[in-house]
C-alpha cells in the first residue's frame, strides 16, 4: 500500500504501464524524453475524455461548432500571434550538473514545499515575489530568488547557477521536397491559431451569429525546457480548445460564464470539489485582459489543468494586419462591423487523462478478521471507463462459454466489452477492477435455466441478478452520457 503521495504517484505511473494505459515512447530504444504513447486501454480512455468534452462543448451548445485544422500552418501566423518573439520560458542551468531547469518551476516547487511544511507566510511571500518577477520579465530577479531561497540543483546538490535566459518553445522543421528551397515551418504550439485563421470560413459557411464558438481537439508541440511528472508536461501533447467570439464590451460576462461552466464540467464527473481551485493570473499574457487557471490537486500539488482566457481582439486584429484580410463581423442588432472579442477555454487532454487516472486510482484494504485481502481499483466514471463491461462465464464448460459469447455478440457493437474465461472468478473481478471496468456480467448455471446473469458493480462489489433481455438497457443507462450532460 502506498504510504505517501510520492509513492502513490509512482504506483499510478507503473499501473498505467502495467495495464496498457501509457507507455514511454520508443521504449525499446531507451525512450524519448517527454514523449509518451497511449496503449490499448489508454487510447480508449483518451477517446472517452475527448467525447465527453466534444459533446459538452459542441453537441450541447447550438452556437458552438467543431473543426479540425492542420498542424502545419503558414509561418507568418506565428509572427502575428506573438509566438516567434514571445513564446519563451525562463531557463537556468546548474554549472556542475549541466542540467537545465525552468526558473519559475524551481520556485514553484519551493512554494509547494513551504506549503507542505506549514510555512504559509514564506510560501505566500515567495509566490508574490515570483509573480512580480514574471510580470516584469525580471530575469535577474528570478535568479536572485533562487539564490535567496537556497535552491539547490537536485542532481549536483550545488547552488552554482548560470544567469536566467529566455528559451523559445517552438519546434521548427523544413517544408518542401528540395532542401535548399525549403522554408522553415513550425509545429503548432497551440491549436487556437487554427481556429482564428478559420474564423471567417466558419462564420460564413455556417452562417454563425455572434456570440458563437469554434472548438477543436488536436496535437500541439512545445520544446519544454524540462519535462517532468510523467504526462503532465510533454513535448508532444493534445489540447481541447474553444474560442468563443463575442461583441466587444460583453467579454467579461462571457468570461465569467465559461469560468463557471468549465469547472462544472470537471465536477460533473463526481470528483471531490476540494481537489479543484481557481488560480487567477497575476501576469497576463500579451493578448489577455483576464485569465484564470483551473487547478487540480495532483499527488505533487495543485497544478493547472485548464486555462480560461479573455483574449480581447488581439489575435484577430493581428491576423488582419499580417494577412491584409478583414476579419470582422457585421452585427445586425447594432448595425455595426467589428473585430469580435474572444474568450478561450483551453484544456490539456493528457493532463485531464492524468488527473482522471490519479483521481480514480485506489488501493483498498479488504481484510476481514484474520483474512488479509486488498485490491487496486480504478474508480473511473462509467462513461469514461475504457471497458464498459466484462462478460465472465463462471466455468469453461457445460455451455457457459457459449452463453457468455452470445451476450458478448449482442453487446459488443454498442459497448466496448471484454470476454474473459481464464482463472477463478475472483481473480477475473480483480483484473477488471484494476482497469476500471464498472460492471462484470457473470454467466452461471442459473443463466442456462432462466436466461438471467449477475451484474457485479465495481465500486460496491455488490451483485444483482437481471434478465439477459434487460442487459443492454441496464448497461446503456449506467454508462450513458446523459448521466454527465443533462
Ligand atoms: P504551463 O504553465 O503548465 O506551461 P501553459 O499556461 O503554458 O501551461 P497554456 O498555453 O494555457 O498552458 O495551454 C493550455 C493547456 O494545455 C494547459 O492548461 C495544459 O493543460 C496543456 N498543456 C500546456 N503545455 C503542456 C505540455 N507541455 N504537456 C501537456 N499539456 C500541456
Amino acid at each position: 500500500m502506498s504510504t505517501n503521495k510520492e509513492d502513490l504517484f509512482k504506483n499510478v505511473i507503473s499501473h498505467a504501464k502495467e495495464y496498457g494505459f501509457v507507455f514511454p515512447s520508443s521504449e525499446i530504444y531507451d525512450g524519448l524524453s517527454a514523449v509518451y504513447d497511449y496503449g490499448q486501454l489508454g487510447a480508449e480512455l483518451k477517446n472517452n475524455i475527448k467525447t465527453y468534452w466534444w459533446k459538452a462543448m459542441v453537441q450541447m451548445n447550438e452556437n458552438i461548432v467543431g473543426i479540425d485544422s492542420a498542424i502545419f500552418m503558414h509561418p507568418k501566423i506565428w509572427k502575428a500571434s506573438g509566438h516567434v518573439d514571445g513564446f519563451n520560458d525562463p531557463m537556468i542551468d546548474n554549472k556542475d550538473s549541466k542540467k537545465r531547469y525552468r526558473a519559475d518551476n524551481l520556485l514553484e516547487d519551493r512554494i509547494t514545499k513551504y506549503e507542505r511544511d506549514g510555512k504559509t507566510d514564506k510560501a505566500k511571500q515567495l509566490e508574490a515575489d515570483l509573480e512580480s518577477c514574471l510580470k516584469n520579465d525580471d530575469l535577474a530577479g528570478l535568479r536572485q530568488l533562487i539564490i535567496d531561497h537556497e535552491i539547490v540543483c537536485p542532481v549536483s546538490g550545488t547552488r552554482n547557477w548560470t544567469d536566467v535566459r529566455q528559451f523559445n518553445l517552438m519546434f521548427s522543421t523544413q517544408f518542401g521536397s528540395i532542401a535548399e528551397d525549403a522554408e522553415a515551418v513550425y509545429l503548432r504550439p497551440e491549436t487556437a491559431q487554427g481556429i482564428f485563421v478559420n474564423f471567417l470560413n466558419v462564420q460564413k459557411s455556417g452562417r454563425m451569429k455572434i456570440p458563437f464558438g469554434i472548438a477543436q481537439i488536436g496535437k500541439a508541440f512545445r520544446n519544454e525546457v524540462i519535462a517532468r511528472q510523467f504526462i503532465m508536461r510533454m513535448r508532444e501533447f493534445e489540447q481541447m480548445e474553444m474560442q468563443f467570439f463575442v461583441r466587444p464590451g460583453t467579454e467579461m460576462e462571457w468570461y465569467q460564464h465559461w469560468k463557471e461552466a468549465r469547472l462544472k464540467w470537471h465536477l460533473a464527473l463526481g470528483t471531490d470539489p476540494s481537489k479543484y481551485r481557481y488560480h487567477d493570473h497575476a501576469k497576463l499574457a500579451h493578448y489577455a485582459n483576464a485569465a484564470v487557471d483551473i487547478e487540480f490537486e495532483f499527488p505533487f500539488g495543485f497544478k493547472e489543468v485548464e486555462g480560461i482566457h479573455s483574449r480581447t481582439d488581439f489575435d484577430l486584429k493581428q491576423h488582419q494586419e499580417y494577412s491584409g484580410k478583414k476579419l470582422q463581423f457585421f452585427d445586425p442588432e447594432i448595425n455595426q462591423n467589428y473585430v469580435p472579442y474572444v474568450i478561450e477555454t483551453s484544456i490539456g487532454l493528457d493532463r485531464m487523462f492524468l488527473l482522471t487516472l490519479c483521481n480514480a486510482y485506489q488501493e483498498e484494504d479488504l481484510s476481514e478478521g484474520d483474512k488479509t485481502d486488498s485490491r487496486t481499483v480504478l474508480k473511473l466514471h462509467p462513461s469514461l471507463a475504457p471497458v464498459k463491461a466484462a462478460v465472465l462465464p463462471l466455468t469453461k464448460k457445460d455451455g457457459l462459454p457459449e452463453k457468455a459469447r452470445e451476450i458478448m455478440n449482442m453487446m459488443k457493437l454498442d459497448f466496448n466489452m471484454q470476454y474473459d474465461e481464464k482463472d477463478a472468478i475472483g481473480k477475473r473481478y480483480r483484473r477488471q477492477d484494476a482497469i476500471g471496468t464498472p460492471f462484470c456480467i457473470t454467466v452461471d448455471y442459473e443463466s442456462l435455466e432462466n436466461n438471467t446473469v449477475t451484474i457485479r458493480h465495481r465500486d460496491s462489489m455488490q451483485q444483482e441478478r437481471v434478465s439477459v433481455d434487460q442487459l443492454e438497457r441496464i448497461i446503456g443507462d449506467l454508462v450513458s452520457w446523459k448521466n454527465l450532460l443533462s
